[in-house]
């Protein structure tokens, strides 16, 4: 083995120390070829009154090592604290969230023994680009961001990765028979990178029905690629029903740093007693040493963990009468997988990350054709709240504006329409999205636009944000109305 690689190490808070002592000496005694560079994050940092929880030289650490090693941390609750987790991620670019779920059967107890599938969730965008504003007095809205870069950047990667460990099949879990534009476009991205992959057999599944399977048949499931928000939601159910939340590692992954954790928090109600299970962060570590082409070291140390499971050595957490042998402490486990070193299990699955798991991933994005974009029309959205909110009334006052060229196409009330010809029994509230859209062939301008609102702001309109519609390649850039 060659030098040794740099890493940035946290030992977080509650039972981060006692769990990072553990996997930092099963990962010595293993012979991992690392150097170690400790920082301070979370609660302490938070409390020093820095809202991120990490200090400028933390960051420059990461930014030098590239590398990160990190225990849970307690987010101290209100206070205007921001999420540590979700800062790293965006701040760095992890784009990437891997989450493996694998049963270990019949050690830890789960009712689908076959499971083995990876979790692989868009780290950036969705409703997490955190784009939140209250508009009127009753609405209140979220943006769901989705870009085609960021799509693509994880959907070559779910790609790659299935690739690089040999995995047959990726499946996409998106909502595009409602949302077909931003998760349609998630969706085509998906059926458009496939094409680069025949060897791999590929699959869509709505993500309602694709999370009701993962509870119900998890071992039909080897990749699994999908946004953010949904991403998040089946990895817990995937970990749950594996019977392996306590034992789950992941990786958030960048173009240039990666940070590998536990799945769990820092669990304050058994911090210093020695009960924690390191696992998690074990396995998260393995996959950081396959991450940094130490993979025969991340097979020895994966090996002798599942020893340990096989031969009954369990802490509190997963210990059964009956099956388990010894219950032991943090430390006390961390020494029988030290014990084990060098040892493979008997009834599972040896691990094996070979040599194809240094291969570098190519998730480089390819060029796209710029497409012609055209300004159509305009979607006035008002704070309107007179008139017993008759849709009518707004209609009419409306349609008295001289605005030009433009045309009050439709007014719908969250997303139903309610103008023209709307049905008397849509509840409506005090948001209303008004459509202009100009005559067939025209093209609208800016400055038609601000004359419009200039003209609705002489009628006394609260108008709380604007959308413009616009066509690409001469396709709709815009979704229709209900009913329109
Ligand atoms: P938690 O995961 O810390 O604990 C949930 C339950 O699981 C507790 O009963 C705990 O004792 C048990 N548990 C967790 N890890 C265990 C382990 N390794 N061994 C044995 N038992 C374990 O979740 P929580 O209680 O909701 O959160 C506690 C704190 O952790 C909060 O401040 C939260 O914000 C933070 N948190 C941090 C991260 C992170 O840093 N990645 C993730 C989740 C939660």
């Amino acid at each position: 083995m060659s030098s040794k690689t740099k890493i940035t190490v946290a030992y977080g808070d509650g039972i981060g120390p006692e769990i990072m002592n553990a996997t930092l000496a099963i990962l010595d005694a293993a012979g991992a070829q690392l150097e170690y560079d400790v920082i301070e994050i979370g609660e302490k940092v938070y409390l020093k009154g820095i809202s991120s929880g990490m200090e400028p030289k933390a960051i420059d650490s990461l930014r030098a090592n590239k590398v990160f090693l990190k225990s849970p941390i307690t987010t101290p609750q209100g206070g205007g604290f921001k999420s540590l987790n979700v800062t790293t991620r965006k701040s760095f670019g992890l784009y990437a969230n891997v989450r493996p779920c694998k049963a270990y059967a019949p050690f830890i107890k789960t009712h689908f023994p076959k499971t083995d599938l990876v979790i692989i969730r868009e780290n950036e965008e969705d409703l997490y680009a955190g784009i939140e504003h209250r508009q009127t007095q009753e609405v209140y809205q979220c943006l769901k961001v989705i870009s085609q870069p960021g799509s693509e950047k994880i959907i070559r990667y779910a790609f790659e990765y299935a690739k690089k460990y040999g995995r047959k099949k990726v499946t996409c879990m998106t909502k595009d028979n409602i949302m077909k534009l931003a998760d349609g476009l998630f969706h085509k991205t998906f059926e458009e990178i496939a094409k680069e992959y025949p060897g791999i057999e590929t699959d869509h599944k709505i993500i309602d029905i694709g999370t009701a399977l993962i509870a119900d048949r998890p071992e039909i499931f080897d990749v699994i690629v999908t946004l953010n928000l949904y991403g998040d939601i089946i990895s817990d159910v995937a970990a749950q029903v594996t019977g392996s939340v306590g034992l789950g590692g992941s990786a958030n992954v960048g173009a240039e740093v990666a940070m590998f954790e536990a799945i769990h928090g820092s669990a304050p109600d058994i911090a210093g007693k020695d009960m924690a299970n390191p696992s998690g962060l074990l396995n998260g570590a393995i996959m950081m040493l396959v991450h940094i082409g130490q993979p025969e070291i991340a097979e020895k140390i994966s090996n002798a963990w599942m020893k340990t499971l096989e031969d009954g050595i369990h802490t509190g957490d997963i210990y059964q009468e009956g099956l388990s042998t010894k219950k032991v402490g943090t430390q006390e486990f961390a020494q029988a997988v030290i014990a084990r070193l060098g040892q493979v299990p008997s009834q599972m699955t040896p691990a094996s990350f070979g040599k194809e798991s240094t291969a570098p991933m190519d998730v480089a994005l390819r060029p796209k054709p710029k497409a012609k974009k055209e300004l159509i029309g305009v979607d006035m959205f008002l704070d309107w709240d007179q008139d017993n909110r008759d849709p009518n009334v707004l209609g009419s006052l409306l349609n008295k504006l001289d605005t030009g060229g433009l045309k009050l196409s439709l007014i719908t009330n969250r997303g139903v329409k309610v103008f023209p010809d709307g049905m008397k029994e849509t509840f409506c509230t005090d948001h209303w999205r008004c459509r202009f859209k100009v005559g067939e062939g025209e093209k609208l301008s800016h400055a038609q636009v601000i004359d419009l609102l200039q003209k609705a702001e002489k009628l006394g309109l609260d108008f709380i944000k604007t959308e413009h519609l616009y066509t690409f390649d001469g396709v709709k850039g815009f979704s229709l109305g209900q009913g329109e």
